[in-house]
């Protein structure tokens, strides 16, 4: 068909299975195991249906963006809001990667960053990261047209000292470096208070891992506030009403409750400890993780083989045929339950005693 000459072409991210039959383990998304603060299903159960009849608030007039200023310590005028990180991040590579330069990223990483760039025709560089799947700030450290990285990085979940991460930043300054920190509450240090003193970092989170409430798509940015306004600039250039009624609303209970929101961080890093012991004793090998998942490879069965016999068994692990890691699972830390007939499953695939 003539027309297709002028199609803009590209090669779509492919997210994690969700399969829709019950009794599955899914550790493949990197979701959370537990349920979102009590006050959500509160706040849930008294959703005002009538409301719905309006366009929803502007995300950075409501009391979410209050509530998210008041725990980050920062003004309303230097956060965004977005439908899940990945809107957040999405609407940033559209704004703030525009020199023509190639932006840099790691060689192993989100592999939604590529897709990005492509869709909205930036070029990019990857750098490689080193043999523990560290990055490298001195990559970092020549002309480019932006940088983009997760800390802790995904899929590998090791994290990178704040430092480093500082390092790069200040050594980008005529450009936007964005930190996605989609899975910093698991054991990490936030980047958050360096935007206080670098107006070209934007620290990028989200409500899909730590806060239970990936289904409700909430995902925001903190920076400057000249970053902030582009970003809005742009946002609604595109779309005026990206945020729902229901999310913004609800996504207030998920940052009221610290005390929750802390135990169940803690509590999926006590399994993740575990997880490393009985991973380890089934014969895998990992870096150190800092994220709500374990990137793991096996000594002598390859990955393909045992995600396979895993799916046979209804239990999802996300595993990737590319270059580098194709040997490797990565498994999502799910609740100690879950963990544990992972581990029988294990044994059983490998025959152990
Ligand atoms: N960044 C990273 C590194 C991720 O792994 C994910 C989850 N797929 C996201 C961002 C996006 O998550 P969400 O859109 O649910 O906030």
């Amino acid at each position: 068909m003539k027309w297709e000459e002028n199609v803009r072409r590209v090669v779509p991210y492919t997210p994690g299975e969700q399969p829709q039959k019950t009794g599955v383990i899914k550790l493949n998304t990197n979701e959370n195991p537990y349920a979102p603060a009590p006050g959500v299903a509160k706040a849930a159960a008294a959703l005002d249906a009538e409301k719905f009849r309006l366009y929803p608030a502007f995300p950075e007039k409501t009391a979410l963006a209050e509530e998210l200023a008041a725990r980050c310590h920062i003004g309303t005028d230097q956060i965004f809001i977005g439908v899940g990180s990945d809107d957040v991040l999405s609407m940033a590579f559209m704004t703030f990667f525009q020199s023509g330069r190639p932006i840099l990223f790691p060689d192993i990483t989100y592999s939604f960053y590529d897709v990005w760039a492509d869709v909205y025709q930036i070029p990019y560089e990857r750098k490689a990261l080193d043999q523990d799947f560290q990055i490298r700030p001195a990559d970092y450290k020549k002309p480019n047209g932006g940088v983009i990285f997760p800390n802790p990085n995904a899929p590998t979940g090791v994290l990178m000292p704040l430092e480093a991460v500082e390092e790069i930043v200040a050594a980008n300054r005529d450009v936007v470096v964005i930190v996605d920190e989609a899975y910093i509450d698991f054991g990490g240090t936030s980047a958050l208070p360096l935007i206080e003193k670098y107006d070209n970092l934007l620290v990028v989170q989200t409500f899909s891992k730590s806060r239970s409430m990936a289904g409700m798509r909430i995902g925001f940015a903190c920076g400057h506030p000249a970053l902030i306004r582009y970003l809005n600039d742009v946002k609604y250039s595109v779309n005026s009403y990206t945020m729902n009624t229901a999310a913004l609303e609800l996504g207030v209970e998920a940052v009221r409750d610290e005390a929750y929101f802390e135990a169940c961080c803690q509590k999926i890093m006590d399994t993740r400890a575990r997880a490393e012991e009985r991973l380890l004793k089934l014969g895998f090998v990992f870096p150190k993780s800092c994220a709500n998942f374990i990137f793991a490879s096996h000594q002598t069965m390859p990955a393909r083989e045992i995600f396979e016999r895993l799916q046979e068994n209804d239990i999802y692990v996300r595993w990737w045929d590319k270059d580098r890691i194709s040997n490797y699972l990565r498994i999502t830390i799910g609740t100690d339950e879950q963990m544990e007939i992972l581990y029988q499953a294990l044994g059983r695939i490998f025959h152990l005693p």
